[in-house]
């Protein structure tokens, strides 16, 4: 655990050295598999372990009819997370995101077709979110990063400045030829809130692709199942974290509930809070979530869960919920249909907000590991 709060502190602020972010393991945990187990019914199970990618731990579970299926898709997954990390890290100079940052103010920068589908669909949610949600607060996370590691808030004006820099409306994805503009000089895109999710759904694509009957791909906690489940179970089961157990990376995690994901259909569940990671600034916590129209980190809600169909859609949405609040962002959810949210709030009153489908995931039954 320690060697993943490491990699994610030098990962996710490189350019400021000596930062103190503090990043939790995964939200949500996936149980109970062991490293190759056989079915009855001639199914084999392969389980990759914990690999580093996308600054943090990834793991892929493949359930297939033979070792070999199950091995290529596991493979065909990783190689998935790995490009598209490859095209939308802020941290890799020569990641797509990277090549837009630098240039899209003034030139019009042509990318793939996955970068302009990843930034169509966060354009997406920021307009469902009123832009709660939005890739183009770069710039803030920039000056709280470099406000952490001068142990000093930013100041007013820092803020205005940067807040100025910020705005899904002045980001310009032009159809026709496949590119990326900006419209206000010292804009900067960052993908954090949905790129996880959106390489999940890739590497489920490429497992399906590949011939796997079932699977699970988990991103630092982010996680989407498929199809048959491990042996011996109905459902995918999911751990969901404490968040007010979560004070300490290195002791054992705690499971808050589980929840169980029916087989058949693709089922994604991504938590965002400030349990996982946060800046600390002369000893106060702030989450690494943003609220764009402010500049001021996301205060509140430490654990915001959502359960849908794909992960990119999770992801950005648990994204989204965490700065939108319990009301507005419950509201939110229970309008988008098959979208169910388990917020938890902070402070010795904690408590549990839950759509009205929610309920419906969460595992009561005992289970044996
Ligand atoms: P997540 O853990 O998925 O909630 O993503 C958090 C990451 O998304 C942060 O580390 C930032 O890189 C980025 N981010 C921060 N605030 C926002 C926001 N309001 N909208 C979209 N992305 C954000
Ligand atoms: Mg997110």
């Amino acid at each position: 655990m320690s060697v993943e709060r490491d990699y994610m502190i030098r990962k996710h602020c490189r350019t400021v050295a000596g930062l103190t972010v503090v990043a939790f393991v995964a939200a949500a945990l996936y149980f109970a598999v062991t490293r190759i187990s056989s079915y009855s019914h001639r199914m084999v199970e392969f389980d990759s372990g914990q690999h580093l990618v996308m600054g943090t731990f990834a793991r892929v579970v493949a359930v297939a009819s033979d070792s070999q299926t199950a091995q290529e898709c596991i493979e065909a997954a990783f190689e998935q997370l790995t490009f598209v990390e490859n095209l939308c890290s802020v941290h890799r100079e020569d990641s797509e995101i990277s090549k837009c940052n630098r240039n899209a103010y003034g030139t019009a920068v042509k990318v793939s077709e996955e970068t302009f589908e990843v930034l169509q669909k966060a354009l997406k949610f920021s307009r469902r979110s009123a832009g709660a949600f939005d890739i183009t607060v770069g710039p803030l996370v920039e000056l709280w990063c470099r406000a952490a590691e001068a142990n000093s808030l930013p100041t007013k004006q820092q803020l205005t400045d940067a807040v100025g820099r910020v705005g899904y409306d002045k980001l310009i994805l032009d159809t026709n030829t496949g590119s990326v503009r900006f419209a206000v000089e010292g804009m900067k895109l960052d993908l954090g809130g949905i790129a996880k999710g959106y390489a999940i759904d890739k590497a489920v694509e490429a497992m399906e692709y590949h011939g796997a009957a079932g699977g699970m791909v988990d991103v630092g906690g982010d996680i989407r199942c498929f199809g048959t489940p491990p042996a011996g179970r109905e459902h995918w089961l999911i751990g969901l974290q404490d968040p007010a157990r979560a004070d300490n990376a290195l002791k054992p995690v705690e499971v808050l509930m589980q929840l169980k994901l029916p087989s058949g259909i693709g089922s994604a569940v991504t938590t965002s809070g400030d349990y996982r990671r946060f800046v600390l600034i002369e000893g106060q916590r702030y989450s690494h979530i943003i609220n764009t129209l402010t500049g001021h980190s996301s205060e509140g809600l430490p654990s915001v869960t959502i359960i849908c169909e794909n992960a990119a859609d999770s992801d950005a949405l648990a994204t989204a919920v965490s700065v939108m609040g319990v009301k507005k962002g419950l509201a939110l959810i229970e309008k988008m249909p098959q979208t169910e949210a388990i917020l938890v709030t902070s402070g010795p009153e904690s408590k549990q907000y839950l759509t009205s489908g929610a309920q419906n995931y969460i595992n009561t039954e005992s289970i044996d590991y």
